[in-house]
C-alpha cells in the first residue's frame, strides 16, 4: 500500500514551525542580518529551546533523534525562514551531529551531544578545498600522528559557519601512501586551538552565517578527536553525504514554497487592467508551474527520506531529490520574481532574497553535474549486472 499523508506529528511539527519562523524569523528580520553580515544567535537560541538541534541526537544524550522525513520537514521550513538560518542550522543539527552519533566515541557523544541539543555548540563541516572541491577524495590537508596527538597542516575553504563554530569537524589525510578514496580521516579541530586562522569571504547570499577560509598551521589535537576509524574516512563521507543531499533536496522546497507562497499571495493582491494578476494567464500557469515543480520535489525528497529511514539504500534517490529539489527552487525563484515584477527587486518583499540563496544548492553537497554522475552510474550498472 502507498500512503502519501503525513503523520499528526508531522503535520504538527510543520504547523508549530510556519507559525514560529514566520513570528521570531520575518523577511525583514532576515534581510537586517544579511544586510549586517550578523550570525543570527538570537533566533538560533529559540530553535534549540524548541528542541530543533537534537534531532539527529538519541535521546540519551539529550535530542529527540527525529525520523527522516521530518528532519526534511525542518529544514524545508528553516530554508524558507532565511538561508543565515538554514547555514547556521544544518551543518550542526544534521550533518555534524549525525557524523558525531554515528562515528564518535562513547567519550565523544556524552561531551559533545548534549552541548548541541542545548544549542551551546555548534560545527561547522570541513570537506572542500581550494584543489578539492568536486574530487573531494583528493583532499590534501595532512594530519600527522606525534605521540599522543595529531598534527594538522592544510586549509578549506568554503567552511560555512566555521567562525561562529565551536568544532570544525574536519576531513583529513592520515596516509599519503594510500590511494585517493583510502587513508582519510575525520578529526574534530576546536576553531579555537592555536594555528587555527578563519577568514569570513564576501558572498553573494545567507551573509548571516559566514562562509570561510580556514588556514590549519600545524594544529595540534589529541587523537581523542579522531571520529570514527583511523583512514576509513571515506566511510563517513559517503554515509552523511546522502543525508546531506536528501537535505538539499529538502532546502530546494522551502525555496520553491517560500516562492510559491508570496508570489500567490503577491498574484490576488497585485490588480492590474482591471483584475488580479493571476486572473491574467500568463501569470497563473507560471503559479501552476511552480506548485507542481515543489510537489514533485517534495515527492522525491520524501521517497529518499523514507528509503533511508527503512535502512534501504539510498544513494541514487538522495541524489535524485537534490536535483530535482535545488532545480525546483530556482525555476521557482526565477517565476516568482517575474510574478511580482519590480516589487521583486525590492527587499521588503522577500523574493529577491530566494533568487540570491536558490543557486547555491545547486552547487554545495556535490554538484549538479556530480549527481548526474552519480545517477548514470546507477543506471549503468543497472543495466550491466
Ligand atoms: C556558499 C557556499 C557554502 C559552502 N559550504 C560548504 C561547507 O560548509 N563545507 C564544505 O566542505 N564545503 C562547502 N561548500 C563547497 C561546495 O560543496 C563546493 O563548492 C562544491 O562541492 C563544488 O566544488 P568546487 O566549488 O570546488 O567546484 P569544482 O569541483 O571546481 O567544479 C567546477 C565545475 O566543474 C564541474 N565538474 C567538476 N568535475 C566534474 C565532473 N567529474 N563531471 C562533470 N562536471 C564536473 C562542476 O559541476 C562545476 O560546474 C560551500 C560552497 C558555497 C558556494
Amino acid at each position: 500500500m502507498l500512503d502519501f499523508s503525513l503523520t499528526a506529528e508531522q503535520e504538527e511539527l510543520r504547523r508549530t514551525l510556519r507559525s514560529f519562523f514566520e513570528r521570531e524569523a520575518p523577511i525583514e528580520v532576515i534581510a537586517a542580518h544579511d544586510r549586517e553580515e550578523r550570525f543570527p544567535s538570537d533566533i538560533y537560541a529559540k530553535m534549540a529551546e524548541l528542541g530543533l538541534c537534537g534531532v539527529a541526537i538519541p535521546e540519551e544524550y539529550g535530542g529527540s533523534e527525529a525520523d527522516q522525513i521530518s528532519i526534511c520537514i525542518i529544514v524545508e521550513e528553516v530554508t524558507r525562514a532565511g538561508a543565515s538560518l538554514g547555514y547556521a542550522y544544518i551543518p550542526t543539527a544534521t550533518f555534524c551531529a549525525k557524523g558525531v552519533t554515528k562515528f564518535g566515541t562513547e567519550e565523544q557523544k556524552a561531551a559533545l551531544l548534549p552541548e548541541i541539543a542545548a544549542g551551546r555548540m555548534r560545527m561547522a563541516m570541513g570537506l572542500s578545498e581550494p584543489e578539492a572541491g568536486s574530487d573531494l577524495a583528493h583532499l590534501s590537508t595532512r594530519a600527522h600522528r606525534e605521540g599522543d596527538d595529531f598534527v594538522v597542516r592544510g586549509q578549506k575553504i568554503f567552511t560555512t559557519g566555521a567562525d561562529t563554530a565551536d568544532y570544525i569537524f574536519t576531513f583529513v589525510r592520515t596516509d599519503p601512501e594510500a590511494s585517493a578514496h583510502h587513508g582519510l580521516s575525520v578529526l574534530l579541530i576546536p576553531r579555537e586551538a592555536e594555528g587555527v586562522t578563519v577568514r569570513p569571504l564576501p558572498k553573494l547570499a545567507g551573509q548571516g552565517t559566514h562562509t570561510c577560509e580556514v588556514f590549519l598551521d600545524d594544529v595540534r589535537v589529541s587523537a581523542d578527536n579522531l571520529v570514527g576509524t583511523l583512514n576509513e574516512g571515506i566511510r563517513i563521507i559517503f554515509s552523511l553525504l546522502d543525508a546531506e543531499r536528501i537535505f538539499v533536496g529538502a532546502q530546494g522546497c522551502g525555496i520553491g514554497q517560500g516562492t510559491l507562497d508570496l508570489a500567490s499571495k503577491y498574484s490576488v493582491e497585485r490588480e492590474q487592467f482591471g483584475k488580479p494578476i493571476i486572473e491574467h494567464q500568463a501569470v497563473g500557469h507560471m503559479l501552476a508551474d511552480m506548485a507542481i515543480d515543489v510537489e514533485m520535489a517534495r515527492l522525491l525528497t520524501w521517497r529518499a527520506a523514507w528509503k533511508m529511514e527503512q535502512g534501504l539504500p539510498c544513494s541514487m534517490d538522495a541524489s535524485m531529490a537534490k536535483v530535482a529539489g535545488s532545480e525546483a527552487g530556482t525555476r521557482c525563484a526565477l517565476k516568482g520574481m517575474q510574478v511580482l515584477g519590480g516589487y521583486s527587486y525590492m527587499v521588503e518583499y522577500g523574493m529577491e532574497r530566494f533568487y540570491r540563496e536558490t543557486k547555491l544548492h545547486e552547487i554545495a553537497g556535490g554538484t549538479n553535474q556530480i549527481q548526474r554522475n552519480i545517477i548514470a552510474g546507477h543506471l549503468q550498472r543497472q543495466r550491466t549486472k
